[in-house]
Order: C-alpha cells, then structure tokens, then sequence
C-alpha cells in the first residue's frame, strides 16, 4: 500500500546533487557546513502513507517527539493532525508551541517528575503512558493537589526481543521499561482505590529500528491476550497504544524496512474487535530518511595503517555510529564517476569514538568536497551537543526547491550563554 510512496521519496544520490529540488552546492555555499537537510516533501509522505494504511481505524498517530524535536519539523506534524509522544516538560512545551493539541499528547518516560506530571495535567494532555507503581502513585498524588483526573496506561514490558541492537531494544523483561503482565493485573484489580488515576489504557513500546514484523506481531498478541482478560474482569479499555519502533532503510540494498500497509496489518489482526482508540508512537519512521547532514571533507590523512577521511561534521553532530555502531550511507555530492577508495569516515572531536565508518568503500575524495550524510532526520539533531566546543550546527528544511532556516547555526555566545566566573560564592 504504501512501500512504494515510500520508496519514490526525495532522497540524494550520487547522481542527483538536489534533495527535495534543492541544489546542495549552492545550498551549502549559502549556509556552510555541517549542516543538517531535511526534506519535507518526503516527511508528508511518510505520514501520508502510514495513514493511508491505517484507514478505517479509529487510530492517532503520536510522533515520537525526541526523534527530532526542532519547532518546524514539529509544525509538519500539527500540519498533518497527528499528536506528540513526550519524555519531558520541555518536549511538551515543544509540542505545544508547534500547535499540536494537548488533547493529542501522550507521555511516555521511567522518570517523569512531579513538576512534569503536574505540567502534562495543566496542558490536559490526554494520557500518561505509566512505567512503574511508584510514577503511579505520584501522579496519582500531583492530580490529587490539583483535583484533577489523569488517563493513565499501563506501559507493559511483554519481554519479547526486539531484534534490534541491544541499546535500543525495550522490550525485553531485564529492560527498564514498563512492568509485566503480572503486575499490571494487579494494577487493574486495585484500580478502585486510584480517586485520581482513570486507568484504562495499555501501552507497549518493544524497541527502535525494528525491521521484522515477528516481534511486533508477538508482543501485539500478549498485549491483545491481557485486553481480552481486561475485559472479562471488568475491566474496558479506552485505548491501546502500541508504541513506535518502525526500522528505515539506512543501508541501502541492505535494509528492507517493514511496508506501513503490512505493519497495520499486523495491528489490524492482533487488535481486532477492539472498539477504543489505538495509538501509535512512530519517531524515527516519519522523519530519519527524509535527512541528510552535509559535511565536507577537511583533509585526507594518510595513516601507517589506514587511510582517514577527515570531515567537519563530528559525533557530537551526529552521534549514531559512535552510541549504536550505526551504519549510515555516505554519498559524494558529486556526479562525475571516481575510482573508488577506501576510508576510516571521522570527524575531529577527540575521541576514537568520533569515527563515522571503517573501512567505507567511496568515490576517491578530495578537500573541500561535500558530502551528504544519509538517514540523519531522526536521532541526528535531536542527539547533538556541543562535545568540544563545537556549536550546534544549523538545520534546515527544504520544499519542492526552497529552503527554510529552521534552526541557524550557534554562535559562540550562544555556546557559552549561562556559564559565568565562580563569583557569588553562597552557602546552601
Ligand atoms: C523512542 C520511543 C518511540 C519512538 O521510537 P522510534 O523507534 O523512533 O519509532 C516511541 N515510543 C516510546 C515510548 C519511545 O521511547
């Protein structure tokens, strides 16, 4: 259904130097490097499509706000009419500034604290995705002060392997995340005795990058399972959140990302008969192909081993490969044909770590030559910081041949703002 949207997304090749009709030179000319591109056409198709294959469904999609929290790219969302899955106060005051409703916000996160429970209530955000016993009773406590009631669903850790690299699954009983089955049945049974907590909801949210429907289709089902005994206890549920995890094609030829239409189907199957609301928290499917971080290359060293690409972008910029081992493609911005050579990809932050590929084969490189990034969009922007002293770098967004600011690059007073000399020495 909607795989081939998908596919037909803008998207930089070594033989196409425009992205979204953007020239890339003149783009990177204007605005420096490293700098982060996104395209918008290809975000309003990824949510298109996945909308396409939900049709029919009472279901509301809550971007995963951290996958990239820049204002505009937000905006896209509000645009769209989808919602907000936050981890914090300051991802909520996001996603209220970018118009995206409270009634569409749901909170997820191990830590909430009061004063973010008690943001999240004055907002009326619509549920919290609720992780353990103890952030139950606090919110429990927070709604009580101000005599409001929060919707509340129990996240479940239904100890299913995501498949997915060891740093980002979440499902897995020795995990973090949520509670097992087994708890949350009590939860319900003792649901009586919450006067501010309406519990009737369930969340499930496996792990990032998932590229295989086995383990969504297996957690869906335990999850579907423990609605079906819900309900018989008396319990109804006015929703079922089943969390994001999607996995995009960072490889090409390698990666075969889950088709949106086989994935609701996959939800369609395991859910059905339920009358409630789904809710579904994509981050990373909607927005990491449509990105790229240009670089350029600053010099190549020749080391008594290796040969070393040296770019202007950094692990700060872009931390993926150095957390995750990330793969990400790597495409001159260059049409005329090179041999190929083989290089370490690093940036200059000191730290090995700061190394973006290892051995990459690529068209032979010189200084000065710009290179694109690829599948930068999620956990790109959203991740970096100012690790050597490096200011952020800008980001923007591209149209069908325009481009739009969408974050200007840092200055070097807007690095240092807040620190001050160890002046006003005070006793606690
Ligand atoms: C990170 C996260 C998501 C989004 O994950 P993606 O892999 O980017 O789709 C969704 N829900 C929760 C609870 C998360 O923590």
């Amino acid at each position: 259904m909607s795989a081939s949207s998908a596919n037909d997304s803008p998207r930089v090749t070594a033989a196409q130097p425009a992205f979204d009709g953007v020239d890339l030179h003149a783009l990177a000319g204007r605005l420096g490097t490293p700098l982060y591109a996104y395209s918008a056409t290809a975000i309003r198709q990824r949510i298109a499509g996945l909308q396409t294959a939900l049709a029919g469904l009472d279901a509301t999609i809550c971007y995963a706000v951290k996958a990239n929290s820049n204002l505009a790219i937000l905006g896209l969302m509000a645009d769209a009419g989808l919602g907000a899955d936050i981890v914090s106060a300051g991802e909520l005051k996001r996603a209220l500034a970018a118009g995206i409703p409270a009634a569409r916000i749901v909170f997820s996160g191990v830590g909430k604290t009061d004063d973010e429970i008690d943001a999240a209530l004055e907002a009326g955000i619509a549920r919290f995705n609720v992780e353990s016993l103890d952030e139950l009773h606090a919110i429990e406590r927070v709604a009580g002060t101000r005599s409001a009631t929060a919707n509340a669903a129990v996240r479940i850790n239904p100890d299913v392997d995501a498949l997915t690299h060891a740093k980002i699954s979440t499902g897995r009983a020795e995990n973090k995340f949520g509670v097992s089955i087994a708890e949350a049945r009590r939860w319900f049974a003792e649901r009586a005795q919450l006067r501010h907590v309406r519990l009737d909801g369930l969340h499930v949210h496996i792990g990032s990058q998932i590229l295989d429907l086995d383990p969504f289709r297996l957690a869906l089902h335990r999850v579907a399972a423990f609605w079906r005994e819900l309900v018989q206890a008396g319990h109804p549920l006015a929703s079922i959140d089943v969390g994001g995890g999607l996995g995009v094609r960072y490889r090409a030829g390698q990666d075969q990302p889950i088709d949106a239409g086989d994935y609701a189907a996959v939800v369609r199957e395991a859910l059905a008969g339920f009358d409630g609301r789904l809710l579904l928290e994509p981050g990373r499917y909607l927005v990491a192909e449509a990105g790229v971080l240009l670089t350029r290359v600053l010099r190549i060293k020749e080391g008594t081993e290796r040969r070393f690409l040296v770019l202007d972008a950094a692990m700060n910029d872009l931390l993926r490969p150095s957390l995750y081992d990330a793969w990400h493609d790597i495409v001159p911005v260059s049409p005329e044909p090179r041999p190929p050579a083989t290089y370490d990809v690093v940036g200059p932050v000191c730290e090995t770590g700061d190394t973006f590929a290892r051995g990459r084969e690529l068209p032979e490189c010189a200084p000065g030559d710009l290179l694109a990034i690829q599948g930068a969009g999620a956990y790109g922007a959203s991740m970096a910081s100012t690790y050597n002293s490096r200011p952020l770098v800008a980001e923007v967004l591209l149209d069908e041949g325009r481009y739009a600011v969408i974050r200007r690059r840092q200055t070097y007073e807007e690095m240092v703002a807040g620190e001050q000399p160890a002046q006003d020495w005070q006793a606690p």
